[in-house]
C-alpha cells in the first residue's frame, strides 16, 4: 500500500505540475490511444496494482481536460483547492460510508460542521437543514422534493406514501431562463416538464416581475441566482415575499451564483435570496472542491426529512442527524469533508477574495474584448462573459480556433438567438497571467479569422 500510494501522490503531482504545458483540451490522438487501450476484455488473472496505476496515468492523464489548471473557462467548472484535494485523498483512504452516525461517526461530525460553515459563509438561516449530493441537479431535485412534501402535507396529502395519483395539483412556475436541470428535477418528481408555467425573462435572462401570475397554493416558484450564460440574478428581494404571501414555496437554483453571497462586493446582487425556502448550490463549481459535490439547503428541516426519511429493520435512526434521512441517497462518499477543508483553508476572507478575483478577471476579459472592437453580449455582473465575433458562422470558427490553439478552453452557447463564446471564470487557480495569455489567444484567433464580406477580404 505504501509504495502504491506514494506513487499515486508522485504521479498526481507530476500531473498538476505539468498542467501548464498540457493543452487545455486533450489532443485527439491521446483520446484515441486511451480508447484503443481500453478496448480489452476482463483480464483473467490479477494485475499488480502498480501496473494498474501506471496504465491509468500513462494513458489517462494525457487524455484529460486541464480543468484543474488556470486556463479552463468551459461550462462553470472550478478547480480543486489544494486543501480539498488533500482531504479528498485521505477520505478515499478512510473509505467511510457517510449515511449515518453509526456508519461513520466522523463523517456525521464533518457533515454537521461543514453545513454550519456553509450557512455562515452564504449568510443563510442558521436553522436550515441540508444535505450533500452529487451536484446542483440533484440539489434542485432534493429541494423540490422537500417542497412537494410540505405543500402536499399542508393540503392533507402524504405524497411519499400515496404518490401523485389523485393528489392536489401543484402549480409550478419558473423563469424562462431556468436551467435544464430544474426541468429534469421536476420531471423526476412527477411535476412534469411541460405543465410548468414559464415567466418571460428580460435581456439578461432575469425573470420579469410583471409576468409573474397570481399563485394558487399549492405552488412552487423556482428562481435563479446566476443565469448559466449571463450570470444574472432574478429579482429575489421583490419576488420572494410576493410569492410567499400567496402561499408558494420559493426555491433558488444558485448552482454557482449563490456563492456571490460570500463576497461583500456582491451584496446588492444577492439581496433577498436569504428569504427563500430552499437553495441549491454546487461546491464543485465556485467553492472549488473536487467533483462531485452539490448542496441542497432547506429552511424547514421537517420538510427535508419528510421527503427522505426511511424506515427499515436495520436502518434505525440514531437520534442524531443521519444523512440518510435528508438525501435521496443512502450509501455515499465523504463529500462534506472536501467542503469543510475548502472552507477552513479559505476562511471567510479567502472565499470572498476568490469570488471577487474571478469576477474582476471576468471584467478584464470583457474590457479586453471590447477594446478589440468585439461585442460583449451580456452585462458582466459576475463571472460570466458572452462574446460574439460577428455572425454565427464566424463565432463558431473562432471558437474552434481558440479550442485548437490549446491556450485556454471556452464553451460555445446560444444567447438570444445568436452564437456566442462563453467565458466562465470560476477557478482558484486562475491568475492574472492566465487571463492575459487567454485573452491574447482569443484575440489572435479573432485577428487570424477572415471576416466574410462582399469582397471576400478582411
Ligand atoms: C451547473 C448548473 C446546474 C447543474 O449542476 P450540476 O452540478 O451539473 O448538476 C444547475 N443550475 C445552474 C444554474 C448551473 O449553473
Amino acid at each position: 500500500m505504501r509504495e502504491l500510494l506514494l506513487a499515486a501522490a508522485e504521479r498526481s503531482l507530476r500531473y498538476l505540475e505539468g498542467l501548464d504545458a498540457h493543452p487545455v483540451f486533450p489532443k485527439g490522438e491521446a483520446v484515441a490511444r486511451l480508447r484503443a487501450a481500453l478496448d480489452a476484455p476482463l483480464p483473467e488473472e490479477p494485475r499488480p496494482a502498480a501496473e494498474v496505476l501506471a496504465a491509468v496515468d500513462d494513458l489517462g492523464s494525457p487524455a484529460t481536460v486541464a480543468s484543474a489548471g488556470g486556463r479552463y473557462f468551459g461550462f462553470v467548472t472550478g478547480g480543486a483547492l489544494p486543501a480539498s484535494v488533500a482531504a479528498h485523498w485521505l477520505a478515499t483512504a478512510w473509505d467511510q460510508n457517510a449515511f449515518s452516525q453509526v456508519s461513520s461517526p466522523a463523517l456525521a461530525c464533518f457533515e454537521e460542521a461543514a453545513l454550519r460553515l456553509v450557512l455562515q459563509a452564504l449568510d443563510l438561516p442558521a436553522g436550515a437543514a441540508g444535505s450533500f449530493v452529487t451536484g446542483a441537479t440533484l440539489a434542485n431535485f432534493t429541494c423540490l422534493a422537500a417542497a412537494r412534501h410540505k405543500l402536499l402535507a399542508r393540503a392533507g396529502w402524504d405524497v411519499e406514501a400515496r404518490g401523485l395519483f389523485g393528489a392536489p395539483e401543484i402549480q409550478v412556475v419558473v423563469g424562462e431562463a431556468a436551467h435544464a436541470s430544474v426541468y429534469k428535477a421536476l420531471a423526476l418528481l412527477g411535476l412534469g416538464r411541460e405543465r410548468v408555467l414559464r415567466v418571460p425573462a428580460d435581456d439578461q435572462g432575469r425573470l420579469r416581475p410583471e409576468g409573474l401570475p397570481e399563485l394558487q397554493a399549492p405552488a412552487i416558484l423556482c428562481l435563479q441566482a446566476g443565469e448559466v450564460n449571463s450570470g444574472a440574478f432574478d429579482p429575489a428581494e421583490l419576488l420572494i415575499p410576493r410569492a410567499q404571501a400567496q402561499g408558494a414555496w420559493v426555491h433558488v437554483d444558485g448552482a454557482f451564483g449563490l456563492w456571490a453571497r460570500a463576497a461583500p462586493a456582491y451584496a446588492e446582487l444577492t439581496r433577498g435570496l436569504e428569504l427563500a425556502d430552499s437553495w441549491a448550490a454546487d461546491a464543485h463549481k465556485w467553492l472549488n472542491v473536487p467533483y462531485d459535490c452539490g448542496l441542497a439547503l432547506v429552511r424547514d428541516p421537517a420538510a427535508l426529512r419528510g421527503a427522505f426519511a426511511v424506515g427499515g429493520a436495520y436502518l434505525q435512526p440514531s437520534g442524531g442527524r443521519d444523512a440518510i434521512e435528508l438525501t435521496p441517497e443512502n450509501s455515499r462518499r465523504a463529500r462534506a469533508l472536501d467542503v469543510w477543508a475548502a472552507l477552513q483553508s479559505l476562511g471567510r476572507a479567502g472565499l470572498a477574495e476568490l469570488i471577487e478575483r474571478n469576477c474582476a478577471q471576468a471584467r478584464r476579459f470583457a474590457e479586453g474584448l471590447r477594446g478589440a472592437g468585439l461585442e460583449v453580449l451580456n452585462d458582466v455582473v459576475l463571472n460570466q462573459v458572452l462574446v460574439a465575433f460577428g455572425d454565427d458562422e464566424r463565432t463558431a470558427k473562432i471558437q474552434s480556433a481558440i479550442q485548437e490553439a490549446g491556450t485556454c478552453w471556452c464553451s460555445g452557447t446560444r444567447w438570444r438567438g445568436r452564437a456566442a463564446l462563453r467565458i466562465s471564470v470560476s477557478s482558484w487557480a486562475t491568475g492574472t497571467e492566465d487571463v492575459e495569455d487567454s485573452l491574447d489567444s482569443i484575440l489572435a484567433a479573432h485577428r487570424e479569422t477572415p471576416v466574410k464580406d462582399a469582397s471576400g477580404g478582411g
